[in-house]
C-alpha cells in the first residue's frame, strides 16, 4: 500500500489534471488495487503453505538421529564461521577460523572418531574450546577425546594451558558427582572454565561469541550466539525432533523451556519475508529459523494451556493422558520409544506444573 501511495502521490501532485488524465490515473490506481490483493491473497495462502511446509520439515527432522542410526554424519554450513555436524547424537555447531575450531557440544562417545575426521574436513585446524549446552552424554561425549587432541591457546600460562570446556556451574556439578545411575564422567571431559555468571563471552576466529544462561531443560542450560555470522545454538532448549526434554531432577520445568523458547524468539531475528535472517542450530534436527521456532513455541504453548486447564478442571495424571492433550501434535513430536516419549513428558510437564515454585528455586538463584 505505502508504494501505492507513493506511486499515486508523484504522479499526482504536480500536475493539475484534465478530465481524462483523472480517469487513467483512477484506472491506474483500481488496476494497482486489485493486483495488490490479488497478490495479498496469493501471499496469505503461501504463508499458509509454508506453515504446512514446515510442519513437514519438522516431521522429516529426526533424520538427523536416522542418520546416526547409520553412522553417517552430515556436515552442513550453516552462514558465516558457523557449520553444523549433525547425526552424532546431539547437533554439533562447529564455528571455524585462523584461531582453530570451537565446538558447542560434542556429541556422543561412540561416535567421537567420526566426528573427529568430519573436522578435519571442515578446518585444518585443532579444536581449543567447547562449550557444552548441558550434561547429556549424547551432547558431551566427545569432550575428553578433543580436551586430549584439541589445541590449548596460547596463554601466558601455557604451562597448564588445555582445551577450555566452558558450561555452566550446575552442568560441571554433575559431571563431576553424578547421581543416580548415570556413568562417571572421565575428570578430563569436565568443564575446566565454568561460568556462574548470566552472561560469558568469548572472542574467537574474529568473532564475538556470546553465552548466555538459559534455565529450561535443567536448570544448568547455556544459549550460544555468534553475533557476527548471525547463528545462534540453542541446545535441547529447542529440539524440533520431539517434545522439550524437561529434566525435573535437574532443575527443568516446563515454564522454563517457555521462558527460554521466549527468549531465544527475540533473539532471532527474521529476514525479508520471514525468511533466513538469524539462523538456529536446534538441539536436534535441521537447521532453523525463526518462523521455525515460533511454531515450535507455539505447540508447547498450546500443549501448556490444554495441561493447565485439566488441572485446574481437578483432573488426575491418568485422567489427563487418556484426554490425549498432545494427540495433534503427536504425528510431528510424539515418540513410543526411546529415552524421551510423548508419555515422559507428559508426566514431566504435570508435575512441573502442579510443583510450588521452590522446588525449582534453586535452579536461578545465582541471577
Ligand atoms: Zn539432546
Amino acid at each position: 500500500m505505502e508504494l501505492l501511495s507513493a506511486f499515486l502521490s508523484s504522479i499526482l501532485s504536480p500536475l493539475i489534471l484534465s478530465r481524462a488524465r483523472r480517469k487513467l490515473i483512477l484506472g491506474i490506481a483500481f488496476g494497482m488495487a486489485f493486483a495488490l490483493i490479488f497478490l495479498a491473497t496469493g501471499s496469505a495462502q503461501s504463508t499458509a503453505a509454508q506453515a504446512g511446509q514446515n510442519r513437514g520439515r519438522q516431521n522429516d527432522a529426526p533424520k538427523a538421529s536416522a542418520s546416526a542410526d547409520s553412522g553417517e554424519l552430515e556436515v552442513v554450513r550453516v552462514q558465516g564461521n558457523v557449520s553444523l555436524l549433525a547425526g552424532a547424537g546431539g547437533n554439533i555447531t562447529v564455528q571455524t577460523g585462523n584461531d582453530g575450531i570451537l565446538l558447542v557440544d560434542t556429541g556422543s562417545a561412540t561416535m567421537k572418531e567420526k566426528v573427529a575426521e568430519a573436522l578435519k574436513r571442515l578446518s585444518k585446524g585443532q579444536v581449543t574450546y567447547i562449550v557444552n549446552t548441558d550434561d547429556r552424554s549424547d551432547h558431551i561425549g566427545g569432550n575428553e577425546l578433543f580436551a586430549e587432541t584439541g589445541h590449548a591457546l596460547a596463554i601466558g600460562r601455557a604451562a597448564q594451558a588445555s582445551v577450555m570446556i566452558v558450561a555452566f556451574d550446575t552442568i560441571l556439578d554433575r559431571m563431576s558427582a553424578p547421581t543416580g545411575k548415570a556413568t562417571a564422567v572421565p575428570e578430563k571431559a569436565w568443564p575446566n572454565d565454568p561460568y556462574s555468571s548470566p552472561v560469558k563471552t568469548l572472542y574467537f576466529n574474529g568473532e564475538a561469541v556470546e553465552i548466555d544462561h538459559q534455565p529450561g531443560t535443567t536448570d544448568g542450560n547455556s544459549i550460544i550466539v555468534f553475533r557476527h555470522s548471525d547463528v545462534i545454538s540453542t541446545g535441547d532448549i529447542f529440539d524440533i525432533t520431539q517434545y522439550p526434554i524437561i529434566d525435573l531432577k535437574n532443575g527443568g520445568s516446563l515454564q522454563a523451556v517457555i521462558e527460554a523458547l521466549n527468549r531465544l524468539k527475540v533473539m532471532a531475528i527474521p529476514g525479508d519475508h520471514q525468511e533466513g535472517g538469524t539462523l538456529i542450530v536446534p538441539g536436534h534436527g535441521r537447521i532453523c529459523d525463526e518462523a521455525d521456532l515460533a511454531l515450535y513455541l507455539q505447540m508447547v504453548t498450546i500443549v501448556r494451556d490444554r495441561l493447565q486447564d485439566m488441572i485446574k478442571k481437578g483432573m488426575t495424571l491418568e485422567q489427563i493422558k487418556a484426554a490425549r492433550p498432545t494427540e495433534d501434535f503427536d504425528p510431528i513430536y510424539g515418540k513410543t520409544k526411546g529415552d524421551w516419549t510423548t508419555e515422559m513428558f507428559i508426566d514431566a510437564a504435570y508435575k512441573s506444573l502442579t510443583s510450588k515454585p521452590e522446588a525449582h528455586a534453586g535452579g536461578v538463584s545465582e541471577r
